[in-house]
């Protein structure tokens, strides 16, 4: 008996000895599954056990990693981002070494969101100023309390801050305090990136779909992306162009008019972007001077001109009559909004050109009167104009009850807007990697 028992000892001893001889890779994690994690997120941690050379990788940029590597023993934290849709969401991380492959599945809830909620929902928009400088010339004129002057101006037009009978957006923009990976900003709501010429053609840079200015972007889904540089003027211009803007999508289960629809049905995410889906402000004007409303009137006003350009960015089009191919000749109601008034735009434009050159500095209040009046196409009403979806003349500082029905739309449904979304709006499929989406800019 005594024997036998050495001699079965003996063999394990072998047999492990063995296995240490071949050196046998080690992969292991300590937890290869966390459930339920809030939705306000927050961070989490897991060892992983290795005998060599490792490498992880989440596929969701919710879920991000402290270390993307290492070479031994090491524990791993892992950053999950507030989830502000309504659905339950999924990321894996991959970890591979030495052949071998383990998955940690990260579950995170989704908020208590719902049609009743979203109707009263107060959104707060972190916005993120991207200012191109040259780098020649060094810092720029524009000064963060410029930046923040102007943004406390828009929220003025989006709160009925002038008390005009403004519909009251019920939102507010809020200068970004930290960066992508959650960095503090030195300045609130300020980049600076210095390039070798600051002076962009707007159009080019909207429409880019090779990579070339999305880098710039931060996850539209977190803020807000403008983007601040001179715009190339073409002399042979009359006009100059002040600010432009991409239109906001829905999905295709959820058509919406007047919103860009992906050509299949799938909600696009910042990594599907290729162009920089952002709005655009033309730097040479933005320290021009506000209007005051019936005492002076400056055309390039570059808080009319953000909180225009905003007003596209979350989902409405001007409120005067065009088509895709620009201003109509013609009366129809193009901006899906019936409590502003259509007027014919085209003829309004061969009136502006034949009364007066294209330069608002030479405008008096004398002209204000002829300037500012708006002939309803379908009743012939006339009316001062003061719909921030208008421009050159309007005081551009009034939004409609339907307008805010848009907005709460696109609020509450588009994808690369920050705040929460209801679940109608996000149930659709994501794609990985670069998509050919449609755009659409308006200026
Ligand atoms: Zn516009």
């Amino acid at each position: 008996m005594r024997d036998k028992v050495v001699f079965l000892f003996t063999l394990v001893t072998i047999l492990f000895a063995g296995c240490e001889s071949d050196n046998a890779p080690v992969l292991e994690v300590s937890q290869d599954n966390f459930k339920d994690v809030s939705s306000d997120g927050g961070t989490l941690s897991f060892d992983i056990t290795s005998s060599g050379p490792w490498t992880a990788k989440s596929n969701n940029s919710w879920c991000t990693l402290d270390i993307p590597s290492g070479t031994t023993n090491q524990t791993i934290k892992v950053t999950v981002r507030a989830n502000k849709s309504s659905e339950t969401r999924t990321a894996t991380i991959n970890i591979s070494g030495d052949g071998l492959l383990k998955k940690v599945s990260i579950t995170q809830k989704g908020i208590f969101f719902n049609e009743e909620i979203a109707k009263n929902y107060h959104y707060v928009l972190p916005v993120i100023f991207h200012i191109f400088e040259d780098a020649t010339s060094g810092s720029s004129s524009l000064i963060r309390s410029r930046v923040k002057a102007i943004i406390d101006a828009c929220n003025d037009y989006y709160s009925n801050g002038w008390n005009n009978g403004s519909a009251d957006m019920n939102l507010e923009f809020t200068l970004a305090t930290t960066d992508p990976q959650g960095k503090a900003l030195t300045e609130a709501g300020i980049e600076r990136i210095q390039v070798s010429n600051a002076t962009m053609d707007c159009d080019d840079f909207m429409i880019d779909k090779n990579r070339e200015y999305v880098k710039y972007l931060w996850d539209p889904d977190q803020y807000i992306n403008i983007m601040v540089y001179p715009f190339k003027t073409d002399p042979k211009e009359r006009t100059v162009t002040l600010g432009i803007s991409h239109l906001p999508y829905t999905s295709k289960s959820n058509p919406y008019p007047g919103l860009i629809v992906p050509n299949s049905d799938i909600v696009p995410r910042f990594e599907n972007l290729a162009y920089p889906y952002c709005v655009s402000i033309n730097k040479s004007f933005i320290n021009a001077p506000a209007s005051i409303v019936g005492t002076y009137y400056n055309a390039s006003d570059p808080i009319a001109t953000l909180s225009h350009e905003l007003g596209h960015y979350l989902g409405l089009h001007h409120s005067f009559n065009e088509g895709s191919q620009g201003e109509l000749d013609f009366c129809e109601d193009t901006d899906f909004c019936e409590d502003t008034p259509p007027y014919n735009r085209a003829e309004y434009s061969t009136f502006l050109s034949n009364y007066i050159p294209l330069d608002g500095q030479r405008i008096a209040p004398a002209d204000y009167p002829k300037l500012m009046t708006r002939k309803n196409c379908k009743t012939g009403a006339e009316s001062t104009p003061d719909n921030t979806m208008d421009y050159e003349y309007s005081w551009m500082n009034h939004f409609t009850a339907d307008q805010y029905t848009r907005i709460r739309y696109v609020l509450s449904h588009s994808p690369l807007i920050p705040g929460p979304k209801l679940a109608s709006g996000t149930r659709t499929r994501s794609v990985s990697g670069m998509v050919d989406l449609p755009m659409r800019t308006m200026k």
